[in-house]
């Protein structure tokens, strides 16, 4: 039976005095059996409806704020990546021309300044002043140490360092 015809077989019985209090309570209570929410559950309801609302917009307001914090990270950190790549010391080629590598210490890289402390690196001054030319041995000043070297001729032999011509002697 349909809860309304209940509720109108409950109204219209004739000639009987209807109480209305006992007619809510069939009513409430074939509502409950229904499991039909009551008016003051509904308002429950909503209250609790609004409660959630207030909840999701506070909780959406923090990850809105997250986001910004997160945002406003990632600006930081991209400045201070800037500012690093700033500060480091911007490094000289290697003096090897053909080297793609960046010089380390002095003017050349770990490879090619190992080479040329061992005396084994020809087109450069050696540590001590020492120049090789094919079999020979030449020594110029040592203040020269690293710089480019070039030697020309065969009976006259032409040293220029640095482009520049200096003094020199045969060693061997
Ligand atoms: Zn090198």
């Amino acid at each position: 039976m349909a809860l309304s015809d209940l509720v109108a077989r409950l109204l219209s019985r004739p000639a009987r005095r209807v109480v209305d209090a006992p007619v809510r309570s069939l009513v409430d209570q074939a509502l409950e059996t229904r499991e039909v929410p009551s008016a003051a559950e509904i308002s429950r309801l909503r209250a609790q409806l609004d409660d959630r609302t207030r909840d999701l917009d506070a909780l959406s307001a923090r990850v809105d704020g997250l986001a910004e914090l997160v945002s406003t990270l990632e600006q930081e950190n991209r400045d201070l990546r800037a500012e690093v790549a700033r500060a480091h010391v911007p490094t000289e080629p290697c003096a090897v021309e053909a080297c793609t590598s960046a010089a380390s210490d002095g003017a050349f890289c770990s490879v090619h300044e190992a080479a040329w402390r061992g005396g084994e690196l020809d087109g450069h001054v050696g540590p001590d002043g020492h120049v090789r030319h094919g079999d020979a041995l030449l020594r110029v000043q040592t203040a020269l140490a690293g710089q480019p070297v070039v030697v020309t001729g065969k009976k006259r032999l032409t040293v220029k360092v640095a482009g520049k011509r200096v003094s020199f002697r045969a060693v061997t």
